[in-house]
């Protein structure tokens, strides 16, 4: 399989969007929906960026980071090297599984992939369908691990609402998850 082609951007190392240190081994890759409908990958990158402007000072300061942003017209951008730990799925308190497939701190051990949607319902565009689909199969491939068990959305990690159209679609979820197997080419019969 093809790596698929990133528009690497990476993001300048500063405490609150790329910390600089390394990730575990990579145990799942994350999935994620904006939350800014009609924005741009290269906008949310350019956001994650910004955050390194803040005060340390600041006790409102925002962490946030993912390591691939899945663009409306099916663009990547990537923001961090897959070897370094983003800010996408930290939280007080994660779900039993996470904790059991993860450990206590998910970011240590997950890349993160962000989605962006044209509108509030966060359903994702065709493009960006296929282009996440590709970059997951890559990373499945990459960190040797099985779609069943290496996808996970937000939800599934922290029960935050995200990304919504899977939280409220969980059939249009597995179908993403078939899809991504179905491309690694470990499962050619498909479903
Ligand atoms: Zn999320």
């Amino acid at each position: 399989m093809p790596e698929p082609t990133v528009d690497r951007k990476l993001l300048t190392v500063n405490p609150f969007s790329r910390p600089g240190k390394k990730l575990s081994p990579v145990k799942g890759v994350v999935v994620h929906w904006i939350n800014n409908p009609g924005t741009s990958a290269l906008q949310n990158r350019n956001y994650f960026e910004g955050l390194k402007s803040q005060s340390l000072n600041n006790p409102k300061a925002v962490f946030a980071s993912a390591h691939f942003i899945v663009g409306l017209e099916g663009e990547v951008v990537q923001c961090l090297p897959v070897d370094e730990i983003a800010y996408h799925v930290g939280a007080k308190l994660y779900t039993p599984e996470a904790i059991s497939r993860f450990g206590h701190y998910p970011n240590n051990c997950t890349v993160g992939i962000e989605l962006c949607h044209p509108a509030r319902d966060g359903k994702f565009t065709p493009e960006t369908w296929v282009s996440a689909v590709e970059l997951a199969a890559y990373l499945m491939k990459r960190f040797g691990l099985e779609p069943s068990a290496g996808i996970w959305t937000h939800h599934a990690v922290t029960r935050k609402d995200c990304p919504k159209y899977f939280v409220e679609h969980p059939e249009a979820f597995e179908r993403f998850r078939l899809d991504v197997d179905i491309a690694t080419g470990e499962n050619p019969k498909g479903g």
